[in-house]
């Protein structure tokens, strides 16, 4: 009986042989829940025998071929066969609009984009005529009208959603659900008039303050580079939007980042900076007390702002020119504030980060940041990327120059993120846009992309002339109403507002900017920021600080982290290094340099602090030194004895990072400088590789205080040392960091001994001078027998600055002082004491910068007859410390005594490739520090 049905079925559907993939979807979907079709599909696929237990496993994609084969051959239709094919073929065309309609779109606001036309877009391409738009057809999942409707109707909606001012491009997506959820979404809705007066007035405000500001600073600073905003004016109302939106989400905080383009808006109009401040700005005044300062539209700002859903304090990241590396910084910071709120799925706090059309695709540092989006160690639960994309970059002059793809965001598909392209002089289009973005955000977790076509008013800044190289463009921008007039007008059209009511805005705003006081309603005192950082404002070099753990103390926590489940089974040499470790717990072995940084860690941690651990390979360690997370060879488990230090110990993360330096390091510096309680640390894997987070380092680690005033705790943990192993392997460019040293900005170390790298991660912790850290950490004196400590130099010492002597020279025979820093002071002591000399005293120099003259001049005190002092060094001598770092030894030296240089000689390489010529430079390097020759 159940077999007859079924024949009919296949003999009378007009769906035979037709599109078995949407068949497909449409039954799993029945099968899901039986609701979410219609009643005539659930009447058809009740029938089916795939309810059944005998054919319940077969696909049902090959049940659909089947029934087609054999409806094809039986030909018993009942139904007019080309009106079936027709249905289909208006399927076709629904999806179609999902695919491509985007291209079809009126996205430019100029109405200069020439697109080609798409086939697929156009009905007769799927054979639909004139005659069939009266007719009704199924409308399969599209989310309009029910299940059916007339085919011109269909149209005219498919053009209102996929074609009007917003492009939706999601179809890349392959979760299911998210693609359905967008659909429910977008279908039917976009292009409908559902906004109430009163948000439209706002959004009409959003505008006029935007215009307003612009012209104001226009008229006011004449020629005076603002970047304005004007053409992307609608930015104003879409952030309010956003804030609003997150706030009904529950957002506690937003963290923004953003290049110059309409930033000086941004600040005035939304983070409720206040005119007059910026006036002041303009007009050359300054805060004395703000280091060296930067210039207004790379400035940061901090408020509060009020929501129907809450008040969500903004953050805007003070950035530096160099485009798009201001992302990753703003997503290190919101890891930093959810970590803080205990938040793990980012709802509490968003990112957004707000890009240029040139930038977004130009710029690799975008690749890595997305590709960090979803990962353990990085992810923030998704980020609304925002792209003022005004048509034009600064760089060329024609876009085609900028990409090579058809939109700037195309990038955006790596991450499967969905895009809405949207035409910036439809501002109720815009409002939509950004309220979908940030409910998918909250919805999936992940990032989305909004494109916000617009125009540039004027040139790149105001002294351009932008029709030299954009002469078209700027004849047609010219002639083009203002996004607040085009909407204004509309505005008074529909009797929203009378035409009085505007200019009353226009002025009211005017008065505002005359006045000088904040022009944002929703401005707020900041309350709602979670962190503060008076503890840790006003410190200097030698603030003191308590680094002591009595012995008992740190035997005990020796032996905690030494201790695994004797069901995790380690590798091998894991274990072996393990099983030293217990020996150096129980005190009858000197601790190894991995046993003291592990130490460092878990006295922090049971002193409650939060430790933070990322980079290349972090968790085993690059030389396999660390083995912070263990992996069980049995089922591939990983445990971390550092997160069973004690019960209410601090937490500590430690990730291996994506292989990335600028995204991986600037997401680091954005943790920090949000977050300066406990201890973050980004590792390379070699320290040559941090010159690929190179503008990190230029533009925020060594200038971010002096330019803005923010503090950051930041460690950077860089192998270093010449092992023979070639010019990149060797050298983590040490003269770089000195050479960006000034004013106390940061500290560079090159610690040498397991004791020293203890108590260096210590001090960074618990001293509350919040400075960049950067360390020449080693390699080679990771398994060195001579680097090893006592438990007791952990417990009673400190870190060193300078190490002395260690041997019991007599310093009046000392005719010859050397200095040096690092592990060639390992193969000085070496050569010296096999040599048996007694003339040349060592002196270690930890920490290069800031330079330590009062400890040193205490070392030298007893060699103040010595003549001959030397600077020794592994690097080129155009690298390392002596063209940086002399005049400070120079200083130290008594007045009439020489300094000389011993190392290679200069090279345009850090270091040579072969290792018997490496050997020999090494030897001699040495020989002509101890004067052998
Ligand atoms: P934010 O949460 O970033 O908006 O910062 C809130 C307030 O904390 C700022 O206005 C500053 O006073 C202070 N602050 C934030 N970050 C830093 C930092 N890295 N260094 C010094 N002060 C900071």
């Amino acid at each position: 009986m159940r077999q007859d049905s079924l024949k009919a079925w296949q003999q009378s559907t007009h769906f035979a042989g037709a599109n078995a993939a949407y068949m497909e979807e449409l039954y799993e979907a029945y099968l899901e829940d039986p609701s979410s079709v219609s009643e005539e599909w659930q009447a058809i696929f009740s029938e089916l025998p795939g309810q059944r237990d005998e054919v319940a496993h077969t696909p049902i994609r090959e049940y659909f071929r089947a029934a087609a084969l054999d409806s094809n051959r039986s030909k018993k239709t009942t139904v007019d066969p080309e009106l079936s094919e027709k249905q289909v073929r208006v399927l076709q065309l629904i999806n179609a609009h999902r695919f491509r309609g985007h291209q079809g779109a009126d996205l430019d606001p100029l109405g200069l984009w020439k697109r080609e036309p798409v086939p697929e877009l156009d009905p007769a391409f799927h054979g639909l005529t004139v005659e069939d738009m009266s007719r009704q057809f199924n409308t399969g999942s599209y989310a309009v009208g029910g299940d059916s409707m007339k085919l011109g109707q269909l149209i005219d909606s498919l053009k209102r959603t996929y074609c009007g001012h917003i492009g939706a491009e999601y179809m890349h997506i392959t979760s299911t659900e998210e693609k359905r959820w967008l659909q429910q979404r977008i279908e039917g809705v976009v292009g409908v008039d559902k906004l109430s007066a009163e948000k439209k007035v706002q959004i009409l405000e959003g505008l006029n303050a935007a215009e307003g500001l612009e012209k104001y600073l226009g008229a006011k600073f004449p020629g005076a580079k603002r970047f304005s905003l004007e053409g992307g004016d609608a930015l104003i109302p879409m952030m309010r939007e956003l804030i609003y939106r997150s706030g009904d989400h529950g957002a506690k905080e937003m963290v923004i980042g953003m290049a110059h383009r309409g930033r000086l808006n941004m600040l005035v109009n939304i983070l409720g900076k206040k005119p007059g401040d910026l006036f002041d700005e303009f007009a050359g005044k300054h805060d004395e007390a703000l280091g060296s300062g930067d210039v207004k539209y790379h400035q940061g700002f901090s408020s509060d702002f009020a929501t129907p859903g809450g008040n969500v304090h903004l953050a805007l990241a003070f950035n530096p020119s160099h485009l798009e590396i201001v992302s990753p910084v703003v997503i290190g910071s919101v890891r930093a504030r959810m970590d803080r709120r205990g938040c793990t799925n980012g709802n509490k706090v968003v990112p957004v980060t707000i890009h240029g059309d040139s930038a977004i695709a130009g710029q690799g540092v975008v690749q890595e940041t997305l590709n960090m989006s979803q990962t353990r160690g990085f992810s923030v639960g998704g980020a609304i990327r925002l792209v003022v994309n005004n048509q034009v970059g600064f760089t060329t002059s024609n876009p085609a120059d900028t990409r090579s793809t058809e939109y700037c965001t195309d990038i955006a598909k790596m991450v499967q993120a969905p895009v809405f392209h949207v035409n910036a002089d439809d501002p109720e289009a815009v409002a939509f846009v950004a309220q979908l973005a940030m409910d998918y955000r909250y919805e999936f977790g992940r990032d989305v992309f909004i494109d916000l076509i617009c125009y540039r008013r004027h040139g790149h800044n105001e002294a351009d002339t932008p029709d030299a190289t954009q002469p078209l463009m700027y004849q047609k921008i010219k002639k083009h109403p203002t996004p607040r007039r085009l909407y204004a007008d509309k505005l008074v059209a529909t009797k929203v507002l009378e035409a009085e009511q505007v200019t009353e805005q226009i002025n009211t705003y005017r008065d505002q900017l005359d006045a000088g006081d904040c022009v944002v309603p929703e401005w707020r005192t900041m309350a709602e920021h979670s962190v503060d950082w008076e503890p840790y404002l006003g410190h200097q070099w030698d603030v003191a600080w308590d680094d002591k753990i009595e012995v008992a103390q740190l035997s005990k926590l020796a032996a905690a982290i030494s201790e695994i489940p004797e069901s995790h089974k380690l590798q091998s040499r894991v274990a072996k290094i393990y099983r030293d470790r217990e020996t150096m717990a129980s005190g009858d072995k000197p601790l190894d340099w991995g046993m003291a940084e592990t130490l460092a860690y878990a006295t922090l941690l049971k002193q409650g602090y939060r430790v933070r651990l990322t980079g290349q390979d972090s968790g085993r360690g690059t030389f396999f030194h660390r083995h912070a997370v263990l992996h069980n060879q049995d089922n591939a488990t990983a445990y971390m004895p550092l997160r069973h230090v004690a019960d209410d110990q601090g937490p500590i993360e430690i990730f291996d990072s994506v292989l990335s330096e600028a995204a991986a390091m600037a997401f680091e510096y954005g943790y920090a400088t949000a977050e300066p309680s406990g201890l973050t640390i980004w590792e390379a894997q070699f320290g040559d590789f941090a010159n690929g987070a190179q503008v990190v380092i230029d533009q925020f680690l060594s200038s971010g205080e002096q330019k803005w005033g923010r503090l950051c705790g930041l460690t950077l943990l860089l192998p270093h040392g010449y092992e023979g192993q070639g010019p990149e392997h060797s050298s983590a460019r040490l003269e770089r960091f000195l050479q960006l040293c000034a004013n106390y900005n940061m500290q560079v170390c090159v610690p040498t001994t397991p004791a020293q790298v203890y108590h260096m991660l210590r001090r960074q912790t618990i001293r509350p001078m919040r400075r960049p850290l950067v360390v020449m950490s080693p390699k080679s004196l990771l398994r060195h027998p001579m680097a090893v400590s006592s438990i007791e130099e952990l417990a009673n010492g400190t870190f060193q600055n300078v190490i002395g002597e260690i041997d019991d020279l007599d310093p009046s025979k000392v005719d010859r002082v050397v200095f040096c820093s690092g592990k060639v002071y390992f193969d000085l002591l070496e050569r010296r004491r096999k040599e048996e000399m007694d003339n040349v005293a060592i002196v270690r120099i930890e920490q290069l910068y800031p330079f330590p003259a009062e400890e040193m001049s205490k070392i030298l005190e007893p060699y103040q007859h010595v003549t001959e002092f030397v600077w020794c060094q592994e690097e080129p001598q155009n690298q390392g410390a002596w063209y940086c770092s002399q005049h400070h030894f120079w200083a130290a030296i008594p007045k009439r005594a020489q300094l000389s240089y011993a190392g290679r000689s200069a090279s345009a390489a850090p270091a040579v490739g072969y290792v018997s010529l490496h050997n020999t430079q090494q030897q001699a390097l040495i020989e002509s520090a101890l004067n052998l020759y």
